[in-house]
């Protein structure tokens, strides 16, 4: 497995590996992995000859009161886990080596109205930096497919929608959300939190589980439906930040639920933001 820090270093092994035309995949990380980082690995080494992960914590896709500095930061482990997942270069580059001036990353990717919907209308900014670090990591790593967990609905939403209306050409492979035995979707940010904050945070699958139940048995309103998510939520004391069943393409709201549907849910379990989903 071969590490790489250095931006042009990384792009001359890649046109190494174009040369001989070798499948590229990249599967960007915030590092501080776990089985659902790898179980994106594990797809992309299936689909291709060459694996990269790109371990990096973003520095221009977190607010001014978020967890950037506190963000779990564990390379060793990391490079350990990854190496025995069978990846061939990791890319783990400096924030002075992605951006010149971090007090002005220079241009920037904006996206489209679904950047404010929601988790963009609580975290202002944040797909802005998620779109531009994706594009660079993009551009730099010349990939012929890239992975990204569906425990990021919106973002994998919008980064494929960046690639068809700039034309690029990476096909941007979803894969499953991976969730814990007891149904926590697995999150870095899952560490912050203590084992009473943990059994809290179970409400967050549980509105999900029963408002797909609800739909099943024939409950279409998404008052209701959300409402039953709601307080199951409330009750188990998590500051619920939005419960939303969205068009799984447009990301806007009807009415009436239809089969397909995403739900989506961000909340606070103590002071930690947790976010879930899943599909009707
Ligand atoms: P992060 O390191 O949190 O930026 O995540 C890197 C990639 O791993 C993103 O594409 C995430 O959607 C994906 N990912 C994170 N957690 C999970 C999970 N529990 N299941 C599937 N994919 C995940």
């Amino acid at each position: 497995m071969k590490v790489f820090s250095e931006i042009k270093d990384l792009k001359q092994h890649i046109s190494e590996l174009k040369r001989s035309n070798k499948k590229v995949s990249l599967v960007p990380t915030m590092g501080n992995l776990h089985s659902g980082h790898i179980s994106l690995v594990d797809k992309a080494r299936q689909e291709s000859d060459v694996v990269i992960v790109s371990i990096f914590v973003n520095p221009i896709q977190f607010g001014p009161n978020e967890d950037f500095n506190k963000y779990p930061r564990t390379l060793e482990e990391d490079l350990e886990k990854i190496k025995k997942a069978g990846v061939d270069i990791v890319f783990t580059p400096s924030i002075e080596a992605m951006y010149n001036d971090i007090s002005n990353s220079g241009s920037k990717i904006l996206g489209s109205y679904k950047n404010k919907l929601l988790c963009g209308k609580f975290r202002p900014g944040h797909f802005d930096g998620v779109l531009t670090v994706v594009m660079k990591l993009f551009n730099i790593c010349e990939p012929d497919k890239a992975f990204f967990g569906m425990k990021d609905y919106q973002q994998y939403v919008l980064i494929k929608e960046m690639c068809d209306s700039l034309n690029l050409n990476i096909d941007v492979v979803a894969c499953p959300l991976i969730r814990d035995k007891d149904g926590l979707a697995l999150s870095s940010r899952n560490a912050y939190m203590s084992s009473e904050q943990r059994v809290m945070a179970l409400s967050l699958s549980k509105a999900l589980n029963s408002i797909k139940s609800a739909f099943e048995k024939g409950e279409k309103k998404v008052k209701h439906l959300k409402g039953l998510g709601l307080n199951i939520m409330i009750e188990s004391n998590v500051a619920v930040q939005y419960i939303e069943i969205v068009d799984p393409v447009s990301l806007l709201c009807a009415e009436e639920a239809k089969k397909g549907d995403l739900v989506a849910v961000a909340a606070y379990s103590g002071k930690t933001r947790l976010i879930d989903n899943n599909i009707l």
